[in-house]
C-alpha cells in the first residue's frame, strides 16, 4: 500500500473510531479530534488487566462450530475480537476457517478447539487478507494454511502494514504478532477431508479476493466477509459495490441451510442474505444519487440511516468510512 493511502486509512480508522461516539457536527472536527485522541490513547500505559480472549465455540450444525466475535470495531477493550472464526471436525482432522486478529487469539482459538475435540487441526482456510481474519496464523504454522493466490499476494504486500495499524488500534493484545504466510495456494474447486467436502468459491466483492466455503455435507456456507449480519459491512478494499451486489447471486444460489457471516450472529440464511443485499443496494443507491445531486462528502455522511437498518451495529461509522473510500469514484462517474 502507498504510504499516502496507508496514512489516509489510518486516519480514517482512528478518526471514525473515537469520534463517532462524540456526536460532533462538523465532520472535519470529528476527524481531527479523533486523531488527537487516538494518539493520546497510544501513549497511555498498558492496562494491568490480563489480556485474555474468552472464546466459546457454538455448535451450529453437525461437527460445525462458530466462534463469534463482538459486533464492534477494533478497540483496546475487545482486542480485535470482532470477527467470526469457525471450525469443522472431520474424521481425519479439524478444518478451521480464519485465524483471528492476533497471535494471542490464534492460540486461544486452538485451545478452544482442543476443549471440544481430540482430533488434531490439519487445515486452516483464510477467507481474505483483512487483519482480523489472518493474524492468528502463527498458532497454526504446523498445519496447511490455504488461501486464494491473490489473498497470499495481498498478505505479502500489505500484511505488515495491516498488523502495524492493528497494533495502533488494539495495543498490547497484539504482542508478538507477526505475519505468518499461507503455505497452500488454492488452485482446486473442492477440498475433501474425513467425510466432508467443501466447495471452494472464489469471489471478489469484499476485497478483490474473497473465499467462501460451502460444506456439501451439512449445507453450511462459510461466507467470510462477503456477508455481514447485524453489523455494517466494511468497504476499504471492495472493487465496487456493484461487483459485490452481483456476487450475492452466487452466494444466494447455493441455497445454504446455514450461513456463517464474517461478522455477526448466525440466523436462518434468508434473513442474513436479504439484509446484506438490501444494505448493499441502499449504499450503492445513496452514493449514486448523492453524487448526481452534487452533495458533499459531509452531507452524504450525515444522511439518515433507513429505519430497517437501525438494529445493525456501526452503520454511521461504516458509512463515514465508505464515503471516504468510494465517494470520489461515484462523483467521477456522475460528472
Ligand atoms: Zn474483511
Amino acid at each position: 500500500m502507498l504510504p499516502q493511502a496507508k496514512v489516509r486509512n489510518m486516519i480514517i480508522d482512528y478518526g471514525c473510531e473515537i469520534t463517532m461516539a462524540m456526536n460532533l457536527n462538523s465532520h472535519f472536527s470529528r476527524i481531527l479530534v479523533g486523531v488527537v485522541l487516538a494518539w493520546a490513547q497510544a501513549l497511555l500505559p498498558v492496562s494491568a488487566a490480563p489480556l485474555e480472549y474468552t472464546l466459546t465455540p457454538q455448535k451450529v450444525a453437525d461437527n460445525t462450530y462458530l466462534v463469534q466475535g463482538k459486533r464492534e470495531s477494533f478497540s483496546r477493550l475487545n482486542g480485535g475480537n470482532i470477527v467470526n472464526t469457525a471450525f469443522v471436525i472431520t474424521k481425519e482432522g479439524v478444518v478451521v476457517i480464519d485465524s483471528g486478529p492476533s497471535k494471542r487469539y490464534g492460540e486461544a482459538l486452538r485451545a478452544a478447539i482442543q476443549r471440544v475435540t481430540d482430533v488434531p487441526v490439519t487445515d486452516l482456510f483464510l477467507t481474505h487478507h483483512h487483519p482480523d481474519h489472518f493474524l492468528g496464523n502463527q498458532a497454526f504454522t504446523d498445519v496447511r494454511i490455504w488461501a486464494l493466490p491473490k489473498t497470499g499476494q495481498l498478505i505479502a504486500e500489505q500484511g505488515n502494514d495491516l498488523a502495524t495499524n492493528l497494533y495502533g488500534l488494539v495495543g498490547d493484545w497484539m504482542r508478538g504478532t507477526e505475519v505468518a504466510m499461507p503455505n497452500k495456494p488454492i488452485e482446486q474447486v473442492e477440498f475433501s477431508l474425513g467425510g466432508h467436502t467443501f466447495q471452494l468459491i472464489p469471489l471478489k466483492g469484499h476485497t478483490g479476493a474473497d473465499l467462501a466455503l460451502f460444506d456439501t455435507r451439512t449445507q453450511v456456507l462459510f461466507a467470510g466477509d462477503m456477508i455481514f449480519y447485524q453489523r455494517a459491512l466494511a468497504t476499504p478494499n471492495t472493487p465496487g459495490l456493484k461487483t459485490w451486489i452481483e456476487e450475492m447471486s452466487v452466494v444466494e444460489g447455493l441455497n445454504a441451510r446455514q450461513v456463517i457471516p464474517g461478522h455477526g450472529p448466525v440466523v436462518e440464511p434468508e434473513s442474513a442474505l436479504t439484509q446484506m443485499r438490501e444494505y448493499l443496494t441502499w449504499l450503492d443507491q445513496l452514493l449514486t444519487e448523492s453524487a448526481e445531486a452534487g452533495l458533499t462528502m459531509n452531507e452524504v455522511i450525515n444522511q439518515p440511516i433507513p429505519k430497517q437498518f437501525q438494529e445493525i451495529a456501526l452503520t454511521q461509522y461504516e458509512l463515514m468510512r465508505t464515503v471516504f473510500h468510494l465517494y470520489a469514484d461515484y462523483e467521477s462517474a456522475a460528472f
